[in-house]
């Protein structure tokens, strides 16, 4: 397969899947085509006086349900290519793990590393302000989230900025998800997409059918996992998968990698990095030799979340992992994706994988419609009636049942539990309808990634029919 852009991959995948399905072929043409990009050219003052031309996109690919639902990325890569190509996994994504949203994504072409906070700010609130004049952002309309190079404090400021400019918006916080919990964010959120590939893997490794295939042992414990990037998704990966007892072996980051054959521990390489800014050099770990990429190393598990296009025709011979599992948005290309099928490596895709944080921008954008904390009304009522309910328990038993006993047994669910259980319960209906469609669709031939994209375009084509705009 020629080299081809990010969004042609994406469409690629599109292509095979819409080969599968039976719908009219101007109806696969409307699916397919990224809707709407909005291209921005303003300036910004730097710390020293000088203006800089800073150039951004917002595409929305799918309007089929709105609001649209995409993060925002602060990269040097950042292209139209690749947002339309982002924007339409996002509506596959949301489409797969039944989450009410067309898809979008945005993109600000600057190194975060070469700028202050303070001009980092003036950035984000001169997006969002061009967003809010161009109606690409609203709760309503389009509504960003964090991805890579942002997270809650920039969100915070676009909610600001939005708030300020649609000061008798009601519901003006709906406007951006990801936002600290002070600022009408959610409890869970930040760790919402890497608990959802920690909550998709473990779906996929407990199929003993599919783990004898791979001749892997069933479940998570023990499991060898490389990582690559430790920012939001992969430190929340690091940690789950360490928590349920698998060994995450390596991890690898811009400036160098490091590995511990019997495990790193996590809180550790997770607090040398906030100490000197890296993670080369934290305690029990070694330096991986510069000539040695952490992706090649032998694993069970790969873990990249960083960016797109990682494993690619140049690398794809020398992967040894047995599972794919794609935290990051594109990092197997389609050609290295086919190749690895190929050689019976299990690639469990983006477009379901990484949908844990979209999943939960979703109940963060609720509960700021809703403007009540979810827990609030019913929490104290279930712990008074399982209270009720186990004291009966004590007096038909006999049994005595203590204060501490009652007081873990009665619990009522606080917001975040919710929130855990609700990815948990997404994440794992989500695994189980794409890898039924793959056997309906005559697995081993077809992969995962083809049944996620045929399971997505069957659930937008029936938005369209039920609107009875095709047929
Ligand atoms: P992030 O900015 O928090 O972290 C990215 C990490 O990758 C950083 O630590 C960075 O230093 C590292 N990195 C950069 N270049 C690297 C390289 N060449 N080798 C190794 N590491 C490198 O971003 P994030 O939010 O964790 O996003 C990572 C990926 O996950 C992106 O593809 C993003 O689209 C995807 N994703 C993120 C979310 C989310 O909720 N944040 C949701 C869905 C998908």
């Amino acid at each position: 397969m020629p080299n081809i852009s990010f969004a042609e991959q994406v469409n690629h995948n599109f292509d095979r899947a819409a080969s599968l399905t039976n719908h009219d072929p101007s109806l696969l043409a409307q699916l397919r085509v990224c809707n709407f990009v909005c291209r921005f050219a303003f300036p910004i003052e730097r710390d020293n006086g000088k203006i800089e031309v800073i150039r951004a996109w917002r595409a929305q690919h799918s309007n089929h349900k709105l609001p649209t639902k995409g993060g925002i990325r602060f990269s040097n890569d950042v292209n139209e290519d690749e947002v339309i190509a982002l924007a339409s996994l996002m509506s596959y994504k949301c489409a797969i793990v039944n989450v009410p949203f067309g898809g979008a994504k945005g993109g600000v072409k600057i190194d975060r590393r070469q700028y202050s906070d303070a001009e980092l700010e003036r950035i984000t609130r001169r997006f969002a302000f061009e967003l809010s004049r161009k109606n690409f952002i609203g709760p309503g309309i389009d509504v960003p989230a964090p991805d890579f190079g942002t997270g809650a404090r920039e969100m915070s400021w676009i909610a600001d900025t939005y708030q300020a400019l649609n000061n008798e918006e009601l519901n003006a916080l709906a406007c951006v998800t990801g936002k600290p919990v002070a600022l009408g964010g959610i409890r869970g959120r930040t760790e919402a997409t890497g608990l959802g590939v920690f909550y998709g893997i473990r779906e996929a490794v407990n199929v003993a059918e599919d783990m004898k295939q791979l001749g892997l042992p069933l479940g998570m414990e023990g499991k060898s996992v490389v990582i690559q990037g430790f920012g939001n998704v992969g430190y929340h990966c690091a940690k789950f998968f360490t928590a349920a007892g698998a060994k995450v072996i390596a991890i690898a980051e811009w400036d160098g990698s490091i590995h511990n054959p019997a495990g790193l521990n996590i809180a550790e390489v997770d607090e040398h990095r906030k100490e000197t800014g890296s993670i080369v050099g934290s305690p029990d770990s070694k330096q991986l030799d510069p000539s040695c990429d952490a992706l090649e190393l032998p694993c069970d598990i790969l873990v990249p979340a960083a960016l797109e296009n990682v494993i690619t025709d140049e690398n794809v011979d020398r992967i040894q992992a047995s599972i794919i599992a794609e935290a990051a948005n594109g990092p197997v290309t389609a050609a290295a994706s086919e190749k690895l099928f190929q050689r019976g490596v299990m690639i469990v895709p983006d477009a379901f994988l990484n949908a844990g944080g979209v999943t939960v921008s979703y109940f963060e954008w609720l509960k700021n419609l809703s403007h009540v904390r979810f827990g609030r009304m019913e929490k104290r009522y279930e712990e008074n009636a399982f209270r009720r309910v186990l004291k009966l328990v004590e007096g038909a038993t006999g049994t005595v049942i203590t204060e501490e006993q009652l007081r873990v047994a009665a619990h009522g669910a606080e917001e975040q539990e919710l929130v855990h259980s609700g990815l948990e319960e997404t994440m794992s209906t989500a695994y189980h309808e794409i890898r039924a469609l793959r056997l309906k669709l005559g697995a081993p031939k077809i992969d995962l990634r083809t049944a996620s994209f045929v399971d997505a375009i069957n659930k937008i084509a029936s938005c369209y029919g039920d609107m009875g705009i095709f047929p």
